[in-house]
């Protein structure tokens, strides 16, 4: 029987390799365990389904296994939008892993190559030099002996040049490959417009920090906010002032936040604020402070410097309740949000003042 270590065995489940590396026995064992589970929860047996349960039945990785415990503790339903999400976050590589690792391994293949083909190298000077000592004490002619060894050194510190060339060729190669990857990365998770993180960073961001706070035991907080008036504001000024002014809103962004939050466009005219570890009064002060300082700034035409009309914005605040799914948590912000609207816009609501605020407008 094999012995692989825990890690391995993951690998093995969602990368599947040769055959005759995997564990029969443990293999159906951990299937047997992720299908239990599976049925238990009502949980549709797809393969990317499996590829979460298996993991969990292993407990590997351990964020995945706390992540699940506190979902199950929590009573979830794991209903679609959780199944995606934990695929999502545990099941799933990133586009354009795939064609950046076939890059890579045909590097690392050429490097391999370069090796294999010094060793062989190696071993026939090796050969050479022992035939040569073998002639010496065979009473062959010495001059002919050292022109040879000699010829045959040379050829070896070609050779070996020739190898470093190459080696430090792929090297370079490698690098370049490194960052070409980190820029598409990058680009894939920027708006262009503000240059603030995108929908797509604000998502997996999230991710992350939900699973971080159910496991630190840590809040965490959600800043939705919309500018006020936005689209007669386009239709005054065009869409273009009206997009110079978003740009301006995501400099505001990225000067308020700490370095551990994240300041994103949601979308459109939407921006949005991830804080981790900060509880509801931080948060409401935060917002407070982005309110102010976007109702306190002054916009003025360069070309003509003709000023322009203030943008006020309004503010959801929410925190996370450990074990709810994105969709819950955004959507409790976004109707705090709703709530500062219909309130009169340029204002800061949380959820927890929803109920009574609405009820006294
Ligand atoms: P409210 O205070 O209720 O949010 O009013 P609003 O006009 O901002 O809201 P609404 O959702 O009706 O309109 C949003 C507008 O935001 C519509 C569109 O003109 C504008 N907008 C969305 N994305 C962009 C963008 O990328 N650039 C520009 N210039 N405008 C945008
Ligand atoms: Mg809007
Ligand atoms: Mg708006």
């Amino acid at each position: 029987m094999l012995c692989f270590d825990p890690i391995a065995k993951v690998d093995w489940l969602v990368t599947a390799p040769l055959q005759d590396e995997i564990d029969y026995d443990y293999a159906v064992n951990v299937a047997e365990r992720a299908m239990r589970h599976m049925s238990q929860h009502r949980i549709p047996p797809t393969p990317d389904n499996f590829k979460v349960w298996a993991g969990y039945a292993q407990g590997v990785p351990a964020s995945l296994k706390r992540t699940i415990d506190v979902l199950i503790g929590n009573k979830r339903t794991f209903d679609a939008q959780t199944n995606r999400d934990l695929v999502a976050t545990f099941a799933e590589s990133g586009p354009g892993v795939a064609s950046a690792s076939q890059q890579l391994s045909t590097v690392v293949d050429a490097a391999r190559e370069f090796l294999s083909t010094a060793i062989a190298d190696n071993k026939s000077q090796i050969k050479t030099i022992g035939d040569t000592a073998g002639a010496v004490s065979g009473g062959a002619d010495p001059k002919l002996l050292v022109e040879s060894l000699v010829k045959e050194l040379n050829r070896a510190a070609n050779r070996a040049s020739e190898l470093e060339q190459n080696f430090a060729a792929s090297s370079r190669e490698l690098d370049t490959i490194r960052n070409s990857l980190e820029k598409a990365e990058e680009r894939s998770k920027t708006d262009m417009l503000t240059g603030l993180p995108n929908r797509r960073a604000f998502d997996e961001f999230l991710r992350l920090a939900q699973t971080a706070a159910m496991e630190k035991g840590d809040p965490l907080g959600l800043l939705l906010i919309d500018v006020d008036h936005f689209k007669r504001f386009n239709d005054g000024f065009g869409h273009n002032v009206g997009d110079q002014v978003l740009k301006l809103l995501g400099g505001v962004l990225k000067e308020r936040v700490r370095e551990n939050d994240l300041a994103a466009r949601y979308g459109g005219e939407e921006l949005i604020v991830v804080l981790p570890a900060a509880d509801m009064h931080t948060c409401a002060a935060v917002a407070e402070r982005i309110r102010k300082s976007i109702a306190e700034a002054k916009i003025t035409r360069r070309a003509t410097g003709e000023a322009l009309p203030g943008i006020t914005v309004s503010i959801g605040v929410a925190q996370f309740r450990p074990g709810e799914p994105a969709s819950e948590f955004i959507e409790r912000c976004d109707n705090a949000l709703y709530a500062a609207k219909s309130n009169g816009r340029n204002r800061v609501m949380t959820e927890h003042q929803l109920g009574s605020d609405l009820l006294a407008s």
